[in-house]
């Protein structure tokens, strides 16, 4: 099936700008990651992919909050690719500091902390901050990450990406901040509350990455102390 959007939604949507009062809730605003004061030095962890044995199409579960995602398709490059953006838009907060695991302990956590569908051990977590002095570790799992099949205007098959973030304290063992973005690109036609979003990529369907882009920096930005 072709998906397209045509002027007529954009004249739709200028409408709702213009006589627009339809009742849409924003989503409760949630701290910011910098709210925990006592965290300051953050040790970050590569975002977590699926196994190659993943079934798609499947449910996944978040090891950290237990969260089911839909599974999907994510190319290895993405894993490197996203955790490179993350440490980027966190370099950017002052009141932070940014460190990476240590060499010598990524293969030894490897096993812990990519079994999906298991509950966590956060020990090993905890034991790659405290070796790092920092107060805190992150950590994030990428569950989906589905290019569209189509062009800007015309699709097959929009994107769809799914992926999680985790802030532990490393003194407490405590999960004090994490978020979720989960979201298949969707025609205005089938809604019509999306009409910012419509308006912001201009009508066009966008790729896995501006999807995940705008994905990170909702989760980060919009919350985040400069
Ligand atoms: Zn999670």
């Amino acid at each position: 099936m072709i998906i397209r959007d045509d002027l007529l939604l954009w004249a739709a949507a200028a409408l709702l700008l213009l006589f627009g009062s339809w009742g849409c809730t924003a989503m409760a605003p949630r701290p910011p990651i910098t709210a925990e004061k006592s965290i300051r030095k953050i040790v970050v962890f590569p975002f977590q992919l699926p196994p190659d044995t993943a079934d798609k199409n499947a449910c996944l579960r978040c090891p950290i909050c237990g969260r089911v995602y839909r599974s999907g398709f994510v190319a290895p490059i993405i894993g490197p690719q996203l955790t490179t953006q993350l440490v980027e838009r966190l370099q950017q907060v002052k009141t932070l500091t940014v460190v990476g695991i240590e060499a010598g302990e990524k293969e030894r956590l490897k096993a812990t902390v990519c079994d999906f569908g298991a509950e966590m051990d956060i020990q090993a977590l905890l034991q790659a901050g405290q070796s790092r002095n920092a107060d805190g570790v992150l950590i994030g799992y990428i569950f989906r990450y589905e290019d569209r099949q189509g062009s800007d205007y015309a699709v097959s098959s929009p994107a769809s990406v799914a992926f999680d973030l985790h802030l532990i304290s490393v003194p407490t063992g405590e999960v004090v901040w994490q978020a979720a973005f989960d979201q298949t690109q969707a025609a205005l036609s089938d809604n019509l509350f999306n009409i910012d979003t419509f308006i912001q990529r201009k009508g066009r369907w966008v790729s896995a990455d501006e999807l995940a882009a705008e994905g990170l920096a909702g989760l980060l930005d919009t919350h985040m102390e400069p």
